[in-house]
């Protein structure tokens, strides 16, 4: 049976926003963020973080460390019991001076190529799906994978709200204070409040 999805950014949504997590130390996970992820995971629905690592590809840091922070990640959620079904990011950029990662990609958001792969990994229901982020390009990748988009103020958001989105020619569906809210929001049957 097909379950609703939710794709959520991970730096500025998950974990404070510091610029590149260039080390495990600058990882924080943000407040009502294990709660969040524990509400998606008892309400059946599949969470699937999808991050943009383009310091891989740029020489700050390598692979490894991406690895090492979402193992640290897991591990913060699972002592709250709670646990996310996929990471996917995208260590690419067009202008790297790794050569390995120096390319143009499809998994770099705005990119689709990690939602793709997500309904080929499980049977998600894109309909009743979100992705929650603190950027615009959040907001242009749920457009253009027929998602739900919710922009947090967390993060980028505050500055994404009041210097981006008003030149840009897509919105959000809904603008949330931060991951908890948002899923409270989407699990509450998007109340109008
Ligand atoms: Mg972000
Ligand atoms: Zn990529």
């Amino acid at each position: 049976m097909k379950k609703p999805a939710v794709f959520i950014d991970r730096d500025g949504t998950m974990n404070e926003q510091m610029g590149y997590i260039n080390h495990l130390n600058r990882f924080a996970l943000l407040p009502g963020v294990a709660e969040a992820i524990g509400i998606l995971n008892r309400n059946k629905y599949i969470s699937i973080v999808v991050s943009n690592q383009s310091g891989v590809a740029r020489g700050y840091f390598p692979i490894e460390l991406v690895e090492e922070v979402h193992a640290n990640m897991r591990a913060l959620l699972e002592k709250e019991k709670a646990t996310v079904d996929g990471i996917f990011f995208c260590p690419h950029h067009p202008n790297g001076i790794v050569p390995e990662y120096s390319q143009a990609c499809e998994c770099r958001k705005p990119g689709t190529a990690f939602i793709q792969k997500a309904c080929e990994r499980f049977d998600i229901d894109l309909a009743k799906s979100y992705m929650i982020g603190d950027r615009y390009l959040d907001i242009e990748l749920a457009h253009r994978s027929n998602l739900k988009g919710i922009l947090v103020k967390t993060g980028y958001g505050l500055g994404e709200i009041d210097y981006v989105l008003p030149h840009m020619p897509l919105k959000p569906y809904h603008i949330a204070k931060d991951l908890l809210d948002a899923v409270r929001w989407i699990i509450e049957g998007e109340k109008k409040v």
